[in-house]
């Protein structure tokens, strides 16, 4: 079995905050590094890019008097140094949509489907000046509703209600302020009722699909579903391929879905063996998991289905679209224009980069808002990842280096409680499995911070301290059950903590790269040596709440430093 391992595209507008980190790319890498423990790396692919079409770039770029692609080249080298240097995520292919492999792939893919493309005429808002069309949030006016002078077309950021160009008062172009005309174009759009039913069928009879999803994708198919709009009045994007709509660009949206597909192809075209990508998208041999935000949902469990379908080339649909709900802000939502939040290349100045993935992965929204504190944070770093896992980890290694030169002791007489720890942590590696492989994520690492507990309280029970003076063999006992623990306890938070992980690995005389994940359900060897202990973890100090003022302005003004210009 094949496992392919998507996460959603970020447009490379913005840095992506720690909500966008946690709702897709570090959720996928989490997953793809388990994945490649339980069923080997040859059978893993993790793809995803940067998404650097369509309209606010191009918009962004002419504010700024330079060529779109010189704003996204800065951006996408950015994003992905800190992606792949810093955070460690270990995509397989971290690609663009300007590459020319995704290019002439999107093209193929729509001449494939033509038979469900359908042309259809369309008035909408023209700019003069600007000589462009007006996506719906690039005309302002005067909200109908509640008299706001700055309301976008499509929302009024005052009373919430939801707008169109044409219901706005004394509407104007968002670049220039001259009002828009209204312009006949053609747009050519994909038909998505032919899929109807197959789509209800497929998403209803998908056993580990999570049901805020099922839910999203049912009411879409429930309330009918209609052609949706695949081109796009600009030209900073793909050219779309159709006869007669020379000057149209792909939009979006369409075309980064199919990034997925374009990204596993260029992948296996980079190790000289073109065909293979198929493997990782036949039907029947493959289990796909997408890691997306919850606003994404009609897309991927809807759109790319249909898209999938419509070229009848025997693709696999989604297995599991875990979405996550969203990540607050000290009670509040991420904004980059109020400066509230955590950016990626801002929270690895504050903390290791493991600290950040454990906790995000702690506080991931997995079935409902999660609210980030600062408060929940130091929490979590200092009681769940120093005590209950570092603390742990470095009691047994001091124990097993003193009471018996460094090796794990023999067994022998094994009682019941050592018996039934000896069983949990088997368990424990299938419950974890089975967690993951439905995208909770937050819900496995709970898994393992329970072993971690049940093996500190195992640990003080048999008090192998005191009874090393008393009752040799039951000490041997009680370090060879824990040390096999401890080991099982690093390898399933490997995927979360990758360099924490390998240190207690390291500690324990092992080698991660040499590990899988059913290995670890056999106990330790006796005889084997282990390493030195050196903690792996430390506490964030007490003063660390009360400085944050300090520390986030510091790290703000060397931020500003390092960003590119659009990014900013
Ligand atoms: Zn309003
Ligand atoms: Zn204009």
């Amino acid at each position: 079995m094949k496992i392919l391992v998507a996460s959603a595209w970020p447009y490379v507008q913005s840095v992506p905050h720690l909500g966008n980190l946690i709702g897709s790319i570090l959720s996928a890498d989490v997953f793809a590094r388990y994945a490649r423990l339980k069923y080997g790396k040859e059978n893993v692919v993790f793809v995803s890019g940067s998404d650097e079409h369509g309209t606010p770039i191009e918009i962004e770029a002419i504010k700024r008097g330079v060529s779109p692609k010189s704003l996204t080249d800065q951006a996408h080298e950015y994003d992905t140094e800190l992606f792949l240097k810093t955070w460690n995520i270990s995509f397989d292919n971290y690609t663009r949509t300007e590459s020319e492999v995704h290019k002439s792939f999107v093209k193929e893919f729509l001449l494939g489907v033509s038979k469900y493309i359908k042309v259809e005429e369309e008035e909408l808002p023209y700019c003069e000046k600007d000589k462009l069309f007006l996506p719906d949030r690039f005309v302002k006016g005067t909200c109908p509703y509640c008299g706001f002078e700055d309301a976008r077309g499509d929302q009024c950021d005052r009373c919430g209600r939801l707008l169109t160009p044409s219901l706005l008062i004394n509407p104007r172009c968002a670049i220039c302020g001259t009002p828009p005309v209204n312009r006949k174009t053609k747009h050519w759009f994909f038909d998505l009722r032919p899929f109807s039913e197959s789509i209800r069928e497929w998403i209803t009879s998908s056993p580990d699909m999570p049901e805020n999803v099922k839910g999203t994708a049912l009411s879409w198919v429930n309330e009918g579903l209609k052609p949706r709009s695949l081109t796009r009045d600009n030209s900073w994007g793909i050219p779309a391929p159709f006869p007669g709509a020379e000057g149209k660009t792909i939009y979006v949206w369409f075309e980064a879905l199919l990034g997925y597909l374009s990204a596993t192809l260029e992948y296996f075209q980079r190790r000289g063996e073109t065909e293979r990508w198929r493997e990782f998208w036949e039907n029947g041999k493959v289990r796909s998991y997408y890691f997306i935000g919850k606003d994404n949902i009609p897309f991927h469990a809807v759109i790319l289905p249909a898209m999938l379908l419509a070229s009848e080339k025997n693709y696999a649909l989604p297995t599991v679209i875990a979405a996550t709900e969203y990540l607050m802000y000290e009670g509040q939502k991420f904004s980059k224009s109020r400066k509230i939040g955590i950016w990626i290349d801002e929270a690895p100045l504050i903390m290791e980069v493991d600290y950040w993935r454990f906790l995000l992965i702690r506080m991931r929204p997995e079935e409902k808002d999660m609210n980030f504190t600062w408060t929940e944070a130091t929490r979590i770093v200092n009681s769940e990842l120093n005590d209950d896992v570092g603390n742990l980890v470095n009691r047994v290694i001091t124990m097993v280096n003193r009471y018996f030169q460094g090796k794990i002791p023999e067994p022998r007489n094994l009682g019941e409680v050592d018996r039934k720890l000896l069983s949990r942590i088997g368990q424990t590696l299938d419950n974890v499995s089975s967690m993951f492989e439905k995208g909770k994520l937050k819900g496995g690492t709970e898994l393992v911070l329970e072993l971690a507990r049940e093996t500190n309280a195992y640990l003080n029970e048999k008090a192998p301290w005191d009874k090393i003076k008393t009752d040799v063999e039951d000490a041997s006992n009680t370090l060879f059950v824990a040390s096999s623990a401890i080991r099982a306890i690093a390898l399933m938070l490997y995927p979360v903590i990758p360099e924490k992980a390998k240190m207690i690995y390291d500690q324990l005389g092992l080698d991660i790269t040499q590990e899988s994940w059913d290995n670890a359900k056999e106990p330790l060897k006796p005889g084997h040596i282990v390493g030195k202990p050196t903690p792996v973890f430390k506490k964030l100090p007490p003063e660390f709440e009360k400085n944050l003022n300090e520390i986030l302005e510091k790290v703000r003004k060397e931020v500003e430093k390092r960003r590119p210009a659009l990014l900013k």
